[in-house]
């Protein structure tokens, strides 16, 4: 029989090891608590480097308010290598805009930003061992957009959904509209939760593959597409529309990526002939209500640091659309950044501005939203931000009579100072009419232009705002580019717009 004596000995002995065996091999392993720790100060830790911490504050000079921001962090002493502060390694986001954060030591540079309706600020800052260290960042405004919204119509956002929130957030987007691959997401309860409710709305939609292109649409409440085969059974875009189309009915259908790989969706390839602008193929579609003119994803120039901004591809995009557009295919062009990786790909970067009654994001119906872009109420933006309308207030998307064969165009395009401007190209039924230079006053950040046009034929009217210098550090891969949607002006005035080339050249058959 064994003792107790004996098993109080056992006891204190396996005791003994154990504790030695703690002191030897501290936890590796996350306590309970260090589960619930935010997810940037795990990042930093799991790295071993020595830390500190840094508070921050960035603050909208006028009111006051803390503003959802993007941190960027580059070492001070111009190393080239990036800092690791957080889960998004060189970058933090914040969607309280005040916190508290663990930062390893070191000397940085911090480029605080909220997209590109803002100043964007730099802060020095150094981070000493067990220090804490603070700084408060101040954003102005640099450009009113009164009157109209922002969002990006292709994001996918492919990571935790909280950070997708934020990161569009950060980026100063007014709605966030969701569109991965063949599902349906919510973002509302995370706007919510995390308290963005008064910067940002969001609305449901999704991507559709089909066997000759993506598609994306939005509002979206019942997902028909999950399933493959049924999606690819469908043989041609037209019965693909109608099928999107029957209930409710009242969603935006889109053309995604119109010149990319023809294996990767892109649906103008081998259907409209790049140099002609010919339809070749005997389904063509016409009925889509928006073409992306700029998908970021595939009109970025290739190699190892990829530039965004005004590029060959771009330019055969813009030729596509004005193809459509010269057959009196009022299909309202737009920006998005179709961006799926962050911070490499980053959301808004460009974005559309849709003409809105209301400023405030909590306000937004995503139901107007589709009605302004159906009628092409819209512009699209990597930078510059153009304001355009004919004679009193006639607005983008819009049929407008002149009267005696003129018209007055008013032009007025803004930018954030630390983007630049070049030109202003005012093209009337897919030619430039006239070229206006934003060089002879290079720091003016705001520009207007009353021109007269005449004519003796129906004729669009858009306006585009080009740059070729890249911007300012952390942005330094873009170089912007903004386009609106055209003005149809009735010239000749028997009451309606009388396109420059009616008809389908592809089955002219008259002879
Ligand atoms: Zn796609
Ligand atoms: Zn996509």
């Amino acid at each position: 029989m064994i003792s107790t004596k004996f098993l109080l000995r056992v006891s204190f002995l396996l005791a003994v090891v154990a504790c030695w065996f703690f002191l030897q091999h501290p936890a590796t392993t996350l306590s309970s608590h260090d589960q619930g720790l935010d997810p940037d100060e795990r990042f930093v830790l799991e790295t071993g480097q020595p830390v500190g911490e840094l508070s921050f504050e960035v603050l909208e000079d006028k009111t006051g308010i803390h503003l959802p921001s993007r941190l960027f962090f580059a070492h001070a002493d111009g190393r080239p290598e990036s800092p690791v502060v957080g889960r998004f390694k060189n970058f933090l986001v914040t969607a309280s805009g005040r916190e508290l954060k663990t930062i390893p030591v070191g000397r940085y540079d911090v480029y605080v930003s909220r997209g590109i309706e803002y100043t964007l600020d730099r802060q020095e800052v150094e981070i000493l061992e067990g220090n804490r260290s603070h700084f408060t960042s101040t954003l102005s405004r640099a450009i009113d957009t009164s009157g109209f919204i922002s969002s990006d119509f292709h994001l996918h956002l492919q990571f935790a959904m909280r950070d997708g929130a934020i990161v569009s957030a950060a980026a100063g987007l007014d709605l966030l509209t969701a569109t991965d691959h063949n599902i349906l997401k919510d973002y509302s309860p995370y706007i919510e939760q995390l308290n963005l409710g008064r910067f940002m709305s969001s609305v449901v939609g999704s991507e559709i593959d089909t066997v000759f292109g993506h598609y994306n649409s939005f509002p979206m409440s019942l997902n028909r597409w999950q399933e493959r085969s049924y999606r690819h059974s469908i043989r041609t875009p037209g019965e693909f529309l109608r099928l999107m189309r029957r209930n409710p009915g009242d969603e935006i259908v889109q053309i995604n990526h119109p010149r990319y790989d023809a294996s990767k969706g892109g649906y103008f390839n081998t259907r409209l002939n790049r140099d002609t602008g010919e339809i070749e193929y005997p389904f063509f579609e016409t009925g889509f209500d928006q073409v992306e003119v700029y998908n970021a994803l595939t009109v970025v120039e290739d190699g190892e640091n990829p530039q965004f901004g005004r590029n060959h591809k771009l330019d055969q995009n813009l030729k596509d659309w004005y193809s459509l557009l010269n057959r009196g295919i009022a299909i309202t062009g737009v920006g998005n950044t179709d961006a799926h990786r962050y911070p490499s790909e980053l959301p808004g970067y460009p974005r559309n501005y849709v003409l809105s009654e209301t400023d405030n994001p909590w306000e937004i119906d995503p139901y107007k939203v589709v009605d302004a872009l159906k009628r092409g109420a819209s512009s699209a933006s990597l930078g510059p931000f153009i304001r355009f309308s004919i004679d009193d207030g006639v607005q983008m998307g819009a049929t407008h009579t002149a009267r005696d064969g003129s018209v007055m165009l008013h032009v007025n395009v803004q930018r954030a100072p630390w983007i630049p401007l070049d030109r202003v190209e005012i093209v009337a039924n897919g030619k430039v009419l006239k070229t206006l230079s934003t060089l002879e006053a290079p720091e003016a950040t705001r520009h207007h232009w009353d021109i007269e046009v005449k004519a003796d034929q129906d004729t669009w009217i858009l306006v585009l705002a080009t740059s070729d210098r890249p911007w300012e550090t952390p942005f330094s891969h873009f170089s912007s580019f903004a386009f609106t949607n055209p003005i149809w002006v009735d010239f000749d005035g028997n009451g309606y717009f009388d396109p420059p080339n009616p008809g389908y050249p592809a089955n002219d058959t008259a002879e």
